[in-house]
């Protein structure tokens, strides 16, 4: 253990009550070494004496261990009366920062519940460091130099209401891709919450948005960020793409089944081999697939519109890159399968945004919203234990943030 400027370990007591062992560990001022005021630390005269405190302290050969001091307070010219300055605390929380450090850091390598019962202690002990340990985060962050940022929603927990989406803003420059923002639905008014927690001078300096066709983002996106090139992403044409080919197969798997009609058969346990990349779909599946396309069903029509799509990235120009748009959705216009020109439809309302997509090629790496919601989607998976949204705000700060760490007196992990 390193020794604290201002205080000495006086007395080290193992307490051995059966089952629950507990280490104690006294602390003293040491007596050459003036007290400082608790909030601008600058030496002060003393006032009194509080009782004694403890600090749960990490565990010492997996003993729960305690620091036990009687703080002392002091007469600061500018601040009055305040407690003094305590190297290992942090205002009135029971636990040392090392510890909090310590149990945030393991946090991020484990569930919090098997944080808390591998370092005996207890779920919202966890909770209470990692948010501590966000909180100065957040405020010790550097945002200068954000010139990308891509703008996304999550859904999580169970239900489609507007509670059940959250709205996230990445930063998506090639150096650096970090989750800056999160936020409760995905309004209007949330984008605008964000980009106001951004700060005006982020908000002024961007280049690049990239966003989905969801109208409140498109809005205020256009109306805040004027000077920046906004991109619908590939991502999410992707996706937008899939779900109609999905939903084509579903309705055409029921109308089949309905008739009795053997075709049924074919439309069976397919779903993600369709919406797979065409190259990456071997072996049996393959053979299946095959099967399917050979065949006169509305499916493999809508999958060969989906796969023709995909020719549409490879352009190096807008103006082809147009050309080929037009023709593709005067195919899906003539498919006659409504989940094909409802995407023909929106492809066309938004062609401008798209094409920007080819205007800033080169300059935006194209799986940067993709890798971060990817991620986003693996902590709230694990968001059954977090209870709620704050928890699992924290949650994805703390994982997906990049954030600074505070310094610590003692470093275990
Ligand atoms: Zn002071």
């Amino acid at each position: 253990m390193q020794r604290f400027a201002g205080f000495v370990y006086q007395q080290v007591r193992l307490h051995c009550h059966p089952g629950q062992p507990r280490i104690d560990i006294t602390l003293q001022p040491h007596r050459g070494i003036a007290r400082r005021c608790g909030r601008c630390q600058r030496a002060a005269p003393g006032y009194d004496c509080l009782p004694e405190r403890r600090w749960q302290f990490v565990p010492l050969w997996g003993i729960p261990t305690y620091f036990c001091y009687a703080p002392r307070r002091v007469k600061c010219a500018e601040h009055g009366v305040v407690v003094e300055h305590i190297p290992w605390s942090d205002g009135k929380r029971p636990v040392t920062c090392a510890m909090m450090g310590f149990l945030a850091r393991w946090a991020r390598r484990m569930s919090w519940r098997e944080t808390a019962r591998a370092f005996q202690t207890s779920w919202e002990a966890v909770y209470r460091s990692v948010e501590w340990f966000v909180e100065w985060g957040l405020q010790h962050r550097q945002l200068s130099g954000v010139e990308s940022i891509g703008v996304d929603e999550i859904h999580w927990g169970h239900g489609l209401r507007a509670d059940n989406f959250l709205t996230v803003i990445y930063q998506i420059d090639a150096g650096c891709r970090r989750l800056l923002w999160v936020g409760k639905r995905r309004s209007q008014a949330t984008l605008r919450r964000g980009l106001k927690a951004l700060g005006p001078e982020v908000v002024k300096g961007l280049r690049f948005v990239c966003s989905d066709m969801w109208k409140p983002y498109l809005q205020v996106i256009a109306a805040q960020a004027g000077q920046a090139l906004h991109i619908l992403d590939r991502f999410h044409i992707t996706g937008h793409m899939n779900q109609a080919v999905d939903e084509v197969r579903r309705a055409e798997s029921t109308r089949l089944r309905a008739n009795g009609k053997d075709a049924a058969r074919r439309l069976k346990r397919m779903r993600w081999t369709l919406l797979r990349r065409a190259s990456r779909v071997r072996g049996r599946a393959r053979e299946k697939l095959n099967a399917l396309l050979a065949s006169k069903l509305a499916t493999a029509r809508a999958w060969d519109l989906k796969e023709t799509f995909r020719y549409f990235w490879h352009y190096r120009s807008p103006i082809w890159a147009r050309a080929f748009l037009d023709y593709w959705c005067f195919r899906a216009m003539r498919s006659r399968l409504e989940p094909m020109r409802r995407v023909a439809r929106m492809l066309r309302a938004h062609e401008e945004l798209i094409l920007n997509w080819f205007r800033a090629k080169g300059e935006l790496s194209n799986g940067a919203v993709e890798g971060l919601n990817n991620k986003i989607r693996v902590v709230t998976r694990r968001s059954y234990g977090f209870r709620t949204f704050h928890a699992m705000e924290i949650a994805l700060y703390h994982n997906l943030g990049r954030l600074p760490e505070p310094e610590s007196t003692h470093r275990f992990c």
